[in-house]
């Protein structure tokens, strides 16, 4: 059986996009081999939204020509968004490449190895799927969850883009938007839940501007047919809530500020399954800027948006991206964003310097913020951001919390296993002293002890310790216990985790 091997870089689309095509060779007969030297194919799953990304790509290649060379049946794939950005292009330039596949062409996958095996010659397939697109269900495991063990689990409801914001080249490499039908994601998310998944966030470049293509879905309370910027988001909301009454959080990323209509926000309001977290990219907090940035609304429609979005939903709270040092970003407009970061209260935020990507209408700008400058303002944003966690977190103290354990520690407390998993407001969580309890996929009830930089220290309320189950053991001396007995969740490596 030929073995195969993963590697992925980027977002989480790419994280998924990874899962499947474990699928796909694992039907194809492939076997998951225990890391690139027992492979006997290799592939990166590639990520272009940053220049860095990219770059690591291309010095990953030249440290595997080497891995190449010690057998000559070895087969290097190139897929993602480099893959569709640069297709047969990666083939000259590096010859170590044998097969280069894009996004929506992961099904053929299988084909590709299976021509190349046979003589074929090293080969780029990199078409989008437009007139039939094709979604891959995740596979999932009775009783383990989808992923192998996790109680998370991701489903693709769109993909593409038609936004063309003027920094980015998700357009590009995973071209024009294309939804999938509601039915059919009800359904998927029925078969995870029925597998034991209890957490589900439904994936789209621009997630909230979903509309079903058979169009089965009724119109969501509050929606507005003159409003431009309304999708059938919410009523897809709705539907899942309604059909899998067993799901006990249901996350999206990444949405756009422009479809946070009323009809979401009252869904948010009115759905429990929802988490008390948004996750918003905003980029810039300057007009100028979002307005050269291509990004179609203002700063003070974004603050409304949120602002009635945390009004309706109190202790709501709010994440995003921004960009610093896009082209013509004066000071003011950098204060600006500053002022913005502060008057949201973002209790998290990923933040980028720009970097020139090609196909993108902002090569024609200069570039002409220095690296200098772009590095101390990510430095005064990262600064700006940190102070309202820290607040955030501190406040949490003393608080009992609701968290869904998501799996172990690395770490090993004084107590035990020391088990995290996430809030509904997202915060992380690591639960001290349960070491002897099988808290895996439960939502459980904490009392916050202190609070880290970046997550908070718990333990069991009384309550949540009776009802816990205990770990079971397979055998006398066993250390592995129940954990032996689930199968462990995959853990695919990811070289670059970065936001959209
Ligand atoms: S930043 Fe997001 S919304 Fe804008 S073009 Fe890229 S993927 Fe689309």
């Amino acid at each position: 059986m030929p073995r195969y091997a993963i590697t992925t870089f980027g977002c989480q689309m790419n994280v998924h996009d990874s899962e499947r095509m474990h699928d796909v060779l694992r039907r194809a007969g492939y076997t998951e081999a225990g890391g690139p030297d027992e492979a006997d194919v290799l592939v990166l799953n590639t990520c272009s939204v940053r220049e860095k990304a990219e770059q690591k790509l291309r010095s990953e290649v030249g440290r595997l020509a080497r891995w190449k060379r010690e057998r000559g049946d070895r087969v290097l794939v190139v897929a993602g968004c480099v893959a569709q950005q640069e297709g047969e292009r990666l083939l000259k330039q590096m010859r170590a490449i044998d097969v280069v596949v894009g996004p929506d062409n992961i099904p053929e996958l299988p084909g590709l190895l299976g021509d190349l095996a046979l003589g074929g010659l090293p080969v780029a397939r990199t078409v989008f799927d437009v007139d039939a697109p094709r979604f891959l269900m995740a596979s999932p495991t009775p009783g383990a969850g989808a992923q192998g063990g996790a109680p998370a689990a991701f489903v693709t409801i769109m993909k593409g883009c038609d936004e063309r914001c003027s920094f980015c080249i998700v357009p590009y490499t995973r071209g024009p938007e294309r939804y999938r039908p509601s039915d059919e994601i009800v359904a998927e998310i029925a078969a995870l839940v029925a597998a034991g998944v209890r957490e589900i966030t439904l994936l789209g470049q621009t997630v909230n501007s979903y509309r079903d293509p058979l169009g089965a879905l009724p119109r969501a309370p509050g929606a507005s047919a003159d409003d431009p910027d309304e999708s059938e988001f919410a009523a897809l909301l709705r539907r899942i809530a309604e059909r899998v009454p067993g799901l006990a959080r249901l996350r999206y990323t990444s949405p756009h500020p422009r479809h946070l209509t009323p009809s979401l926000i009252r869904a948010h309001a009115e759905l429990a399954v929802l988490p008390r977290h948004v996750h918003l990219p905003v980029q810039s907090g300057s007009d100028r800027i979002l307005r050269r940035m291509i990004r179609r609304y203002t700063r003070a429609e974004y603050v409304a948006r949120t602002r009635a979005l945390v009004e309706a939903v109190p202790g709501l709270t709010l994440s995003t991206d921004i960009i610093v040092g896009f082209p013509g970003e004066t000071e003011d407009d950098f204060a600006a964003t500053l002022s913005l970061v502060r008057e949201v209260g973002y209790k998290g935020l990923f933040g980028f310097k720009y970097s020139r990507r090609p196909h993108t209408p902002a090569l024609k700008l200069p570039d002409d913020v220095s690296e200098d400058v772009k590095g101390e303002r990510l430095a005064r944003l990262f600064e700006a951001s940190e102070a309202l966690l820290a607040a955030h977190l501190e406040g949490l103290v003393g608080t009992t919390q609701e968290v869904l354990v998501e799996g172990r520690d690395k770490q090993r407390g004084a107590g035990g296993t020391l088990w995290s998993g996430r809030t509904g407001r997202h915060e992380i969580v690591h639960i001290e002293g349960a070491g002897e309890l099988d808290l895996l996929g439960e939502v459980v009830e904490v009392a916050i002890a202190r609070a880290n930089k970046h997550s908070l220290q718990a333990e069991l309320t009384e309550a949540a310790r009776a009802a816990a189950r205990p770990r079971q053991r397979v055998g006398a001396g066993d250390a592995a216990g129940a954990e032996a007995a689930r199968p462990a969740r995959r853990v695919l490596p990811v070289i670059a985790a970065e936001g959209g």
